[in-house]
């Protein structure tokens, strides 16, 4: 598909991913507003962002650091709200906290300390997830399941950044039952956090292949690239 051809089908697709999110979330009795559509752009470049943006799209997501600040600079829209959700080395943590309204996949407190330490005071805290690595996930990101009430408990002392909820990449299968059978692992930590005293309030789970199963077990955000952009034409990304 030639770049035109992707932007042009680009307001078609948010509708039609608009539609899923809706019929999955009445089919497991979820309001489709408490979901909200992280729209990931990473490959794409601005004018597949401003024609999302178009059709009322406000969350974007990105995963490398330099093509995001490129993006963020070339769609110069103010109302956009962008989500860093790619894997965070300590060298990427200040263009994060001072370009950011989230990031999804802090992993180790020293990121976090970081995140905090870096974001201007003139901003809002740094919203932040906690990644989780649940059983069976392909990527080595993410805490252990049972680092992360620690790791929460330190984050949420931090003073700006402000801990949302957990964020998971479970490894990709096409059942429905183990979709939804990693998914039900994080939102039973979520469950135990809060339990804790931990005010979350996201669950970071969903991608374009399962993201029906994640809103079955609570996702409050679903983050999509390929339903949304198209397949991205280079590998590993
Ligand atoms: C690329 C990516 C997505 C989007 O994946 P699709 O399968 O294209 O919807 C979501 N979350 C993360 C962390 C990603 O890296």
């Amino acid at each position: 598909m030639s770049e035109h051809a992707v932007i042009e089908h680009i307001p078609d697709r948010v509708m039609a991913v608009h539609d899923r999110l809706a019929r999955a979330a009445l089919a497991f009795s979820r309001k489709p507003g408490d979901i909200t559509l992280l729209a990931v752009s990473k490959t794409y470049d601005h004018t597949a962002v401003r024609a999302a943006a178009l059709t009322g799209q406000r969350d974007f997501g990105e995963n490398y650091l330099q093509e995001a600040l490129d993006k963020q600079k070339a769609v110069a829209n103010p109302n956009l709200v962008w989500h860093f959700i790619g894997p965070i080395q300590s060298n990427k943590t200040r263009g994060i906290a001072e370009n950011f309204a989230w990031a999804h996949s802090v992993d180790r407190l020293k990121i976090a300390e970081r995140l905090s330490a870096q974001r201007p005071d003139g901003m809002p805290p740094l919203n932040l997830c906690i990644e989780v690595n649940v059983s069976g996930e392909a990527s080595k990101g993410g805490a252990t399941p049972d680092s992360v009430l620690w790791l929460a408990e330190q984050i949420a002392d931090l003073p700006r950044v402000r801990l949302r909820g957990l964020m998971a990449i479970p490894a990709p299968s096409t059942d429905l039952v183990q979709q939804r059978s990693a998914f039900y692992q994080v939102r039973t930590l979520f469950n135990t956090l809060n339990a804790h005293g931990l005010k979350l309030d996201t669950l970071s789970m969903g991608m374009s292949g399962d993201f029906e199963a994640a809103i079955a077990e609570g996702s409050t955000m679903v983050r999509i690239g390929t339903a949304i952009f198209g397949a991205r034409t280079y590998a590993s990304l």
